[in-house]
């Protein structure tokens, strides 16, 4: 292991790279220089300047740090707890039961543990969708963690316990913006997180035209079943707070006039598809996001049931896509011979699609000189799985997975080297969330812990058989009844 933290230079040599430049370059053998913060040069045979740190990139596959849209971090500190849930037990949980039980330093908790979770598997950008600051100290929490951990983020500040109008408008919310996220720059962004329920009186109006005030883009969750539908959208929209930095997460239960409204603004979708196949936002929309010509990037939601891994993110979202597609043609009584959604286009969503939608384009996202250097190195010598690389995108996106992340630079910084973090207080993070687990299970109570982590089953009707339970008789070489 080795670090650059004196400003070393690191040159990543003959790797397979992934560039995710607009001409989706490509480079055998190539090599990637970081200067400081960011990528001087990209090529082959480069010149290693004095005292650089070289890591040998052969056998691996070199591409920009992915970029997560829409992260729920504060609900890592329950990591896994809720895998058994249902949107609807999700939002009974947290915001009906036991999100207002989540103190400070449970927030810190979460974001800590997600923070490094994050840059661990190779996502070196990350939407922390912050929607359980209660109060200042909590939202302090949240920043504070943030900023402990060597990675990029977005905080995309949100208070399930309140409506957008309430702390929106709040003194203390003003306040925060100043102190904590004012001129931070490229490592430390701002969204504003909240719903638009459908409410013709448009309550969230006075949350918008802050959001407007301050120049801070919005992020809401639209399309889900049951919860926001095509009202919001047509708010939004009449209202004219539909721009193009406006991020819709799962997007997912929509008509065709919402699709169009968001098309012709200019906004894009952050598609969660782990989290629309078993939670039940509705179907994962890329398909139709795809024919509207709306941009996607990708993201993980929650690891309270799902994993923070965007190679899952790349991997799901093509099988739901071509798994729709198939249905949708054998509904027709046809046959589709080609997949229209290819193993490129979802690393450039994970990668591009994440700079393009938070604005950081210019910044981030491809292994281009001149941007900040957010680079991955995937390389794992021990693994039968890392030869042959033939189609490197499908690799990428069916073969990789986030062990075989070998190293992680986050502006210009290694983060990871060898398989392993650098410079992070893994036990430090380790104790905060059995803290913060401790508590939860205290104020529960061990049996309200354990109800809502396992939800009742519903009966399964087993149909009726015209067959009758049968055993072959070799003997007799006939059927025993
Ligand atoms: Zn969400």
């Amino acid at each position: 292991m080795a670090t650059n933290e004196t400003d070393r230079p690191v040159l990543l040599r003959n790797g397979l790279v992934l560039t995710m430049d607009d001409a989706h370059t490509v480079l055998t053998g190539g090599d990637v220089l970081v200067v400081g913060d960011r990528i001087a040069e990209v090529g082959v045979g480069l010149t290693a300047p004095d005292g650089a740190l070289e890591i040998d990139a052969s056998d691996g596959i070199v591409m920009p740090g992915m970029i997560d849209t829409h992260r729920h971090m504060w609900q890592t500190a329950m990591r896994g707890y809720g895998a058994d849930w249902t949107l609807t037990q999700y939002f009974v949980w947290y915001y009906l039961e036991s999100g207002k039980l989540f103190r400070p330093e449970d927030i810190y908790a979460g974001n800590l543990l997600a923070a490094i979770e994050a840059i661990d598997a190779g996502v070196t950008t990350t939407v922390d969708w912050s929607h359980g600051l209660q109060t200042p100290q909590h939202a302090d929490a949240a920043v504070d963690a943030l900023e402990a951990v060597p990675g990029r983020f977005v905080l995309a500040y949100g208070n399930i316990q309140q409506g957008p109008w309430e702390w929106a408008t709040s003194p203390d919310f003003r306040d925060f913006v100043q102190r904590r996220l004012a001129g931070r720059g490229d490592m430390l962004g701002f969204q504003m997180a909240f719903d638009v329920t459908g409410d013709p009186a448009f309550p969230e109006r006075a949350a918008f035209e802050v959001a407007r005030e301050l120049g801070v883009p919005v992020t809401t969750h639209a399309g889900v079943w049951g919860a926001t539908n095509d009202d919001g959208i047509r708010l939004m929209h009449e209202n004219g707070f539909m721009t193009p930095g406006t991020v819709y997460v799962h997007a997912a239960t929509l008509t065709r006039d919402s699709y169009n409204r968001i098309a012709a603004t200019g906004g894009s979708v952050s598609v969660s598809t782990e989290s629309e196949q078993s939670a039940g936002q509705g179907y994962p929309p890329t398909w139709q996001l795809r024919h509207h010509g709306i941009p996607v990037s990708l993201s993980m939601d929650t690891s309270v049931w799902w994993s923070g891994d965007l190679f899952s993110a790349m991997r799901s979202t093509l099988g739901a896509d071509r798994s729709r597609e198939h249905l949708e043609a054998h509904g027709r009584q046809e046959t589709i011979t080609h997949c229209h959604l290819r193993a490129e286009q979802v690393v450039e969503w994970a990668t591009r699609g994440g700079s393009r939608a938070l604005g950081l384009d210019d910044v981030v996202g491809s292994l281009t000189p001149g941007r900040k250097a957010d680079v991955v190195l995937i390389k794992n010598d021990a693994s039968p799985v890392m030869f042959p690389i033939l189609h490197p995108y499908g690799h990428v996106a069916f073969q990789a997975q986030r062990g075989d992340v070998h190293s992680v630079l986050v502006n210009g910084r290694l983060v990871k080297h060898e398989h392993r973090l650098v410079g992070v207080d893994l036990d430090g993070a380790r104790r905060e969330v059995e803290r913060t687990v401790e508590h939860l299970l205290d104020s529960m109570g061990r049996d309200a812990f354990d109800k809502g982590m396992n939800p009742d089953i519903p009966e399964t009707k087993v149909l009726d058989n015209p067959y009758t339970y049968t055993e072959w008789d070799a003997g007799s070489a006939q059927w025993k009844r």
